[in-house]
């Protein structure tokens, strides 16, 4: 059996651990060195803006695509081998402000369909009947997209985790992983050996889906890939109850911001983008997270009655110098793959990432 160690139980590395535990020619084994799913992927909101996306060519849709494509059998798989329920929100509007916005979003229903996908382009009044809660003055129109939802980030990478044991994977928390032995010579290094806070673990392959945590461990084995920490802020928000007037509730966008329906009068708002200073530096400013509030108060007044309840932050792993995320051999090495740097797209890509993960381990 061929030894994977997989650095990192975000959504990106649990979800590769899931794909792998269904090869029996594979010995996974899955660390962390905190719980699963605390840093980037404990912040985030979960959408999956796959048909939906401007993308349409090249890795950026293919990468998608794979995602899109994979999600619901994977979804159906691991709640039926767990049993585990992982909350879901079907359908995504996004709302156009200008004209412009909505000739982009015609063009992209058009191209979509050509692809086998649905989009439908929504007038005004369409809008107002569906979602009566949404504020039209400002809006061109919409687009819905019924393939598109949300999914609890948190819930799903902690049943990923457990279909993954179950399959025979070993999950080890608190474990850091620091260096490597490896050998060979400059034109090619095999890591034997992952060295880390618990002891040292044998690899043939290793698997760097450590989010922001890649980049001092990618500096360790001399070949440093720059990632940038992305702030994001969010927000739950208790209303005495649903904004809903029917069973219709979609996740709704406009502007960058996102509204989520959670059930029960509850809503995740967000989120912020905040660019770290020259020195790396970023920390969480309550006005960007007020402009978020008052963005979605505009186009969702009804919010406006609402209480904040809880407010957090996260930080995006985002590669400099290159697209998001890396997945390719780590410069070097025969064996270590890079998972990374996945910036604002984390959750949706996990499952194309882990298809390209297994392409890479099969050549
Ligand atoms: C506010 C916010 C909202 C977001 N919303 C969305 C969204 O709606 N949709 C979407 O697709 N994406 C979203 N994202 C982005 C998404 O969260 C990330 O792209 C994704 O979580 C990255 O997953 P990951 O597994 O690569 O990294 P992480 O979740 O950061 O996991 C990396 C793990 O590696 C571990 N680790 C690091 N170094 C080591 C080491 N040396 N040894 C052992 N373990 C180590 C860490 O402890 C961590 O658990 C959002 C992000 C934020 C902040």
């Amino acid at each position: 059996m061929k030894q994977v160690v997989i650095i990192g139980g975000g959504i990106v590395g649990a979800t590769i651990a899931y794909e792998l535990s269904q090869n029996s020619q594979l010995s996974i084994t899955l660390i962390d060195r905190e719980a699963p799913a605390q840093a980037s992927t404990g912040a985030a909101l979960g959408l999956l803006m796959g048909i939906i996306s401007q993308k349409n060519k090249g890795r950026d849709w293919q990468l998608r695509e794979a995602s899109m494509r994979r999600y619901p059998q994977l979804l159906a798989e691991i709640t039926q081998q767990t049993g585990d329920q992982i909350p879901q929100v079907q359908g995504l509007l996004h709302l156009c402000f200008s004209q412009q916005e909505k000739d982009q979003a015609e063009k992209l229903a058009a191209l979509r369909c050509s692809q086998g996908w649905n989009l439908e382009i929504w007038e005004v009044p369409q809008l107002q009947t569906h979602c009566p809660y949404i504020e039209t003055a400002n809006l061109t129109g919409a687009i819905y997209s019924p393939q598109d939802f949300q999914v609890h980030p948190k819930a799903l990478t902690n049943t990923l985790i457990k279909a993954s044991q179950q399959n025979g994977a070993s999950c080890r928390w608190g474990v850091e992983a620091t260096n490597v032995s490896a050998n060979g010579n400059r034109n090619g290094r095999h890591c034997r050996i992952l060295h880390t806070n618990q002891g040292d673990w044998e690899t043939d392959y290793l698997i760097v889906a450590a989010g922001l945590g890649s980049f001092p461990l990618t500096r360790q084995l001399q070949h440093p890939l720059t990632l940038s920490p992305v702030l994001g802020q969010a927000m739950r928000v208790r209303l005495d109850k649903n904004l809903k007037t029917s069973e219709f509730q979609p996740v709704v966008t406009g502007d960058d911001i996102h509204v989520i329906p959670l059930g029960n009068g509850e809503y995740w708002v967000g989120a912020t983008v905040e660019f770290p200073d020259e020195q790396g530096n970023v920390k969480a400013e309550k006005h960007l997270l007020d402009g978020v509030w008052e963005k979605a108060i505009a186009f969702c007044p009804p919010l406006a009655q609402g209480e904040i309840v809880e407010t957090w932050s996260g930080k995006r792993p985002r590669p400099e110098g290159q697209a998001a995320p890396v997945i390719e051999y780590l410069e070097g090495y025969d064996n270590v793959i890079l998972a990374t740097g996945h910036y604002r797209n984390g959750v949706l890509l996990a499952p194309g990432t882990a298809e390209a993960v297994k392409q890479l381990m099969s050549h």
